[in-house]
Order: C-alpha cells, then sequence, then structure tokens
C-alpha cells in the first residue's frame, strides 16, 4: 500500500499535447547501447516503463554524420534506415504506458567525425575538444539552413519512430545549440553571434522548427544547462541561463534543467549529495509556467516529495537512480520502500559508455542484460528441486549470490568470517567520501533478512575440514582479495623485494586500522598504480592524520581510469587543494629505511624522496588459502556430498565492486545448469545485425 505522503509523485501532469502518468521522468541518459545494439537499448528503456517510469527517454540521437561521436555508440537518427531500430525502442516503452522520448543532437564542434570522416561544424572555427587533431569550420549561412534542416528531418524521423517528446538539447558542451549561446564558442559578428539575443537566435530557430516539424501529436522538450560551473566565462544560472529560460519561457512544453559539463551534472557521491542541484536550479519555475524536470540523484521518496511541494520541480529527472533501480517508481507506488536499490553514486555506469561498451551497475547487475541474457531486475526463476548451498564470504559477491539463489528458492547458508558483513564495500565506505557505496552491502542484507530460505552467520571463519563435515552439495567461495605488498601490478611485473626495508603499507591495513597504521612520523609516499580511487582516498586518509604526503603514479594523472566515472578532475584538484605533492610519470627504483628511489617512466632517470611510510596501491590476490586446502582434497568431496565448489567475485579474479557483484548474480543465475565453456554465453546482436536482409 502506498504510503499517502507519496501521492503528489503519481499525480499525471500535462505536457504539451500529451499527459505524463506520473511525476517520475528517466531523462536521457547514455547507455552505450545505442545505435549498434538497439535491442538491447529496446529492452533496458522497456524494463523502466514495467517499473512504473513515466517518461522514458533515449540517450542523445546524432541528427546527421557530421554529428558522428564515434567510438561512442549513442542513438542515430541520420536518415530513414534509423526509424526502425528506435521504433523497437519506442514500442518497448509504450506497452507499459509511458511516454517515449528522443534527445536530438548535432555535437557540433564536441565531435571528431571520426567514421563520417566529415568536417566538424561549430559557429566559429575552433579545435575539437577532445585531443585529435582536428578543427571544426565555422559554419556559414548555408552551414546554418542545413543545421535547421536536419533538426526538422530527424524531428520528423522521430515522430515516426513513433516517439512522444522529442528533445531540443543545449547541455554539457555537448550541442552545436549550446555552441552558438555560448561566448567562448560563438565569435561571430553577424546576426548568430556577439549579442545575447543573437546568440540565442539559433537556438530559438530550431525550437520553433521543431515545433513545426512535429505537429500537435507530440510534446516539445527542451534541455538546458542552467549553468556551467565556469563563472563569468561560461552560462551561469543567475546570469545568461536565466536569461535564456526567460526569453524562451513558454516555447516549450517542458524545460529539463541541468548542468553542464557531463562531469557537472553527473557527480558521484564522494563530491555531491543528494539534490546537489537544486542551487542552480530552483529559479526555473519562476520564469515559466511550463513543468520542469531537474536531477539530483533523487532515490528518497521524502527528497522527492520536497522538491515537489517547494516549487522547485514538476518532475523527478533520473538517470542513475533508474538503472540502480529501473522499478524506483513502482516500489513508491506499492509501499515497498525498502526495496529500493538506491543508486550508490560510483558512475561505474557512466564508464561503460566511456569506454563504448554497454553500461554496466554497481547495484543492479542486470542491466544491460535485458535482451542478451534475458535477465529481469525484479524477477529470476525459481529451481524446480533446488540442492542446498552454501556460500563463503559476506561481501557484495557472496550476499548478491545468496540474494539471489535464495530468491529463486535454494536453501542458502551464508557464512562471513568476520564481525560484519559487506566486505570490502564496508572496509571501503569508511574511506573519506563514500560512506553511500554500503548501500549495495544494506540493500543486499535488507532482502536476504525477508528470505527465510537464507540463513547468515557472522563471526564463521570456515575450513576445508568444516566445508566437508557439512556435506553442503554446493559451495561457493567468495572469499575476496587482498592489496598486493610486493609491488606487482600494471608497471612492475616482477616482485620489488627492496620494498620490504622500509614500513611498507597497503589500503588493507588503513582500511583495517584507519590513519593509525602509519604508525611513523615522517613523510608518507603512495605509490598507485591502480589508477582508480583506492589511491587518491589513501592520499586523502594520510594527510586527515596529519602527514606530509607524496603521490607518486607511474601514469600522467592521478587516477586516470576516473575519467570513465567522470571523477577523475575533482579526484586530481582535491588532491592538490588538500596540499599532496604529486609526481606523475615515476616508477619505483629502489628503498631504504627513510628514503625511495623513483625513475621517470620515460627516461629512466632517478632521484631520491624521503619517505617514512609507503603506501602502495598495486595489484590485487584472490584469497585462495579455502580453495587450494578443498582442491588438494578433491578426492573426498563426493564422500562429502560435495557435487560443486566455484569461486567468485574478487576470489576468482579482483576487480570492481560491480564486478563481484555481477559475479555473484551470474552464480545463482547459472545455479544447477551446465554451463558450455566453448560457447558465448549470451545472444549476440552484432552478428544477428549484420545478417539481418
Ligand atoms: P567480494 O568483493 O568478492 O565479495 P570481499 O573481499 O568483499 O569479496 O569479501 C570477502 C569476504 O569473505 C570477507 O568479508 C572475508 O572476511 C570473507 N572470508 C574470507 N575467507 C573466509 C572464510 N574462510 N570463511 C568465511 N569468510 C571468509
Ligand atoms: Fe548508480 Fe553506480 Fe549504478 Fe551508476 S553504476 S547507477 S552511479 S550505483
Amino acid at each position: 500500500m502506498r504510503d499517502p505522503r507519496y501521492d503528489i509523485l503519481f499525480e499525471p501532469v500535462r505536457i504539451g499535447p500529451l499527459t505524463a502518468k506520473n511525476r517520475f521522468w528517466q531523462v536521457p541518459h547514455c547507455s552505450g547501447m545505442g545505435y549498434r545494439y538497439p535491442n538491447a537499448e529496446a529492452a533496458m528503456r522497456g524494463v523502466k516503463a514495467e517499473g512504473g517510469w513515466g517518461v522514458i527517454s533515449t540517450q542523445e540521437a546524432e541528427i546527421h554524420p557530421t554529428s558522428d561521436i564515434s567510438p561512442a555508440n549513442e542513438a542515430r537518427l541520420w536518415s530513414a534506415e534509423d526509424i526502425p531500430a528506435l521504433a523497437r525502442v519506442t514500442e518497448a516503452i509504450q506497452a507499459h504506458g509511458a511516454l517515449a522520448a528522443i534527445q536530438l543532437v548535432h555535437n557540433g564542434l564536441h565531435t571528431a567525425n571520426r567514421y563520417s570522416r566529415m568536417i566538424p561544424l561549430g559557429p566559429s572555427p575552433a579545435v575539437y575538444d577532445g585531443n585529435d587533431p582536428v578543427q571544426a569550420r565555422g559554419m556559414d549561412k548555408a552551414d546554418i539552413a542545413a543545421m535547421r534542416r536536419w533538426y526538422v528531418q530527424a524531428a520528423r524521423r522521430a515522430r515516426d519512430a513513433g516517439f512522444d517528446v522529442i528533445y531540443v538539447y543545449a547541455g554539457h558542451d555537448m550541442s552545436v545549440l549550446q555552441h552558438f549561446l555560448s561566448r567562448r564558442h560563438n565569435h561571430r559578428s553577424d546576426e548568430y553571434g556577439g549579442s545575447f539575443e543573437n546568440r540565442l537566435r539559433l537556438f530559438r530557430e530550431v525550437i520553433g522548427d521543431v515545433r513545426d516539424a512535429i505537429g500537435d501529436r507530440c510534446a516539445l522538450a527542451v534541455r538546458l544547462a542552467v549553468d556551467e560551473l565556469l563563472g563569468p566565462d561560461g552560462i551561469t544560472c543567475d546570469g545568461e541561463g536565466r536569461d535564456i529560460i526567460a526569453a524562451l519561457a513558454e516555447e516549450p512544453d517542458v524545460w529539463d534543467v541541468n548542468l553542464s559539463n557531463w562531469a557537472n551534472d553527473s557527480q558521484t557521491s564522494r563530491f555531491a549529495d543528494e539534490g546537489f542541484q537544486e542551487p542552480y536550479t530552483a529559479f526555473v519555475k519562476s520564469v515559466t509556467t511550463k513543468p520542469v524536470v531537474g536531477v539530483g540523484r533523487y532515490t528518497s521518496p521524502d527528497s522527492m516529495v520536497r522538491v515537489i511541494r517547494k516549487g522547485i520541480l514538476d518532475f523527478i529527472g533520473a538517470a542513475r537512480p533508474s538503472i540502480a533501480d529501473p522499478f524506483l517508481p513502482k516500489k513508491i507506488e506499492e509501499g515497498r520502500i525498502d526495496d529500493i536499490r538506491e543508486c550508490i553514486g560510483c558512475n561505474i555506469c557512466t564508464s561503460g559508455d566511456n569506454t563504448c561498451v554497454p553500461m554496466r551497475c554497481t547495484q543492479n547487475p542486470t542491466v544491460g542484460e535485458e535482451w542478451r541474457r534475458g535477465w529481469h531486475p525484479e524477477q529470476i526463476g525459481r529451481l524446480e528441486r533446488p540442492e542446498p548451498a552454501l556460500i563463503i564470504g559476506g561481501g557484495p559477491a557472496g550476499l548478491e549470490a545468496a540474494r539471489a539463489l535464495g530468491a529463486r528458492g535454494a536453501e542458502v547458508t551464508l557464512a562471513e568470517a568476520g564481525t560484519e558483513w559487506g566486505g570490502r564495500v564496508s572496509r571501503e565506505a569508511r574511506l573519506p567520501g563514500i560512506a553511500a557505496w554500503g548501500r549495495v552491502r544494506d540493500w543486499r542484507l535488507g532482502q536476504i533478512r525477508n528470505q527465510t530460505n537464507v540463513q547468515t552467520y557472522l563471526q564463521s571463519p570456515l575450513t576445508a575440514d568444516d566445508i566437508l563435515g557439512y556435506g553442503i552439495p554446493h559451495v561457493a567461495l567468495a572469499t575476496g582479495a587482498r592489496w598486493r605488498t610486493d609491488g606487482v601490478g600494471r608497471s612492475h611485473r616482477l616482485p620489488l623485494p627492496y620494498l620490504s626495508e622500509g614500513r611498507l603499507l597497503t589500503p588493507d591495513d588503513l582500511m583495517d586500522r584507519g590513519a593509525a597504521a602509519i604508525a611513523a612520523p615522517g613523510p608518507v609516499v603512495i605509490f598507485d598504480d591502480d589508477c582508480y580511487y583506492m589511491g587518491s582516498l589513501m592520499a586523502e586518509v594520510a594527510i586527515a592524520a596529519g602527514h606530509e604526503v607524496t603521490f607518486v603514479t607511474p601514469d600522467v594523472m592521478v587516477g586516470s581510469f576516473a575519467q570513465n566515472t567522470l571523477e577523475q578532475g575533482r579526484i586530481q584538484r582535491r588532491l592538490i587543494d588538500l596540499g599532496v605533492r604529486i609526481l606523475p610519470t615515476r616508477l619505483l627504483a629502489g628503498r631504504g629505511a627513510d628514503w625511495l628511489d623513483l625513475a621517470c617512466s620515460y627516461s629512466g632517470k632517478v632521484e631520491r624522496l624521503s619517505c617514512s611510510t609507503l603506501i602502495t596501491v598495486t595489484g590485487r590476490l584472490p584469497v585462495e588459502g579455502l580453495w587450494l586446502d578443498l582442491q588438494a582434497r578433491k578426492g573426498d568431496w563426493a564422500d562429502a556430498g560435495i557435487k560443486t565448489v566455484t569461486r567468485i567475485g574478487d576470489a576468482l579474479a579482483p576487480g570492481t565492486i560491480a564486478a563481484a557483484n555481477f559475479s555473484g548474480h551470474l552464480y545463482a543465475r547459472d545455479f544447477g545448469t551446465e554451463t558450455d565453456p566453448d560457447s558465448v554465453p549470451f545472444r549476440r546482436e552484432d552478428i544477428a545485425m549484420l545478417l539481418a536482409p
């Protein structure tokens, strides 16, 4: 039963000629499925429609080959040939009574056109904003006329594909319309440049053109970045961001407002809390009568009600919360608040898109697998005659395996050696700024506690003797991994024996004992060859404890993988602000009690640093003692009644929390079936498309 406090979230809202059935709006978000995997895209959006979202949008849809963002895999509307694939998406969404939206984009100078080899277009001649040696051409009047035509053609194709809501998009510094609006990008002296009204001209014209093209069957949405967080060099919410909305206030049927660029819009929980965009977007409703959509990683229904009641937003926009839990609206509607799988704000999802593959999610292991593996986030097949399973290790892999297998009806025993659940999730969530990651543990524990067929035991370090003694037929080892102490990682492939000449710690020591693990005074050096978040968190812990900290990495920047999670800039800035000295492109070369030698990774030139404590963040090794013990006693399994022993999660191969969670889920899905290691374990869309007539 729905809590009446949340009724307001389920009010229908009129948008132009249409009515959204509720206030849950899945704003455009990249999926990495795009034009190359349209079945995956359709199935993923369809699941969200089933989960109760009132409006569901595609990712950006390129309107022309001069906006070719390859190798990224976004939606495409270059020609009529793109319509059938997108029609599949609209059908999947509308089948559940949701409205289907599409975000039209021309990427302007934000694309190198690597595939089409066409020349990028911008308001003025400009260097492409990636690092390809490519420049955009300044558009002449014929180009502007063509651009307007392309928007019209794409809008008609979108309408023909069945979309209900057509977006005109000027956000993320990724749209030619925003480039025209921007003083930084638009240096023209004709009627499309210079004054505010001139820079607004193309945006205004395209909005009008698209309105005419779609007629009165579709609603028109305009997505605008109201602040670029660039101060006076950019659009600001108390300057031109406000002026643009005021000037076009009643033109669209709905405003969708956010921050630019993408790294500002999709900030992680390490750097921003739920509702972080409100200070920038709260003004919008005071300058338009049209409904307003906004985002801010809202996962709490109370927060959602607050922003509606306070008149900040009319629709709760969501990308990440809808990925982590496609059934978020339905769970609120059914009064199942504790079942909501809250987004942890880690941006593993964006890392999928940024590496040009279908997105994955730390919280939701089924995302991206809806079509190719047939996985559903809320349904998992019951086993007919399930045999019992023993799962050892209560980290993300073990918890997810136990939860999902429990949901399949198996009798599950989950044993954890330690005094708390969550494994690495609990240990990492205590590091500065990432407490929200604990939701990975909390959601799974909450679900397990409602499953009478899952028994859980803390403080239960199991041995091979114990396991053979229990004789439970299926055993999963989710015993995790520990950080290496020998320096072996990406850059050093052989152990470095000299590391033990001085005080040596790993992230495990700091997670177990906090900064107290750095018992000695004197300079701390962090050697980060992991290149993601852990090295910088070690620096934060050490600096907070008052140590002088030097961050050394063979890479050219701090935490380079975090570019894919859109955090790299903020991570590096934080270390700089905290006074951490950063030494990139350095390898380890030697060690004494109070010194450390580093070698330039290009020239080999050696320099000596004073170093009292070295924290290495390199590779991890699976905790595999139990596995090896059980392998040594394989001959005893049958007598003990053991049929299978399987390693999952970090115990199989250390990776992300998302990978551990996925591994646990996969174990449960595959339970009771023989998998064929020689065959591809999912349907292949790439081949199916190639063979299509
Ligand atoms: P993953 O990410 O794969 O889930 P974690 O490192 O987060 O792995 O969790 C592994 C968990 O397994 C830890 O909480 C650890 O205490 C537990 N564990 C390791 N060995 C045993 C064992 N022999 N018996 C019970 N629990 C164990
Ligand atoms: Fe949220 Fe992380 Fe999932 Fe993205 S990957 S939706 S940020 S939990």
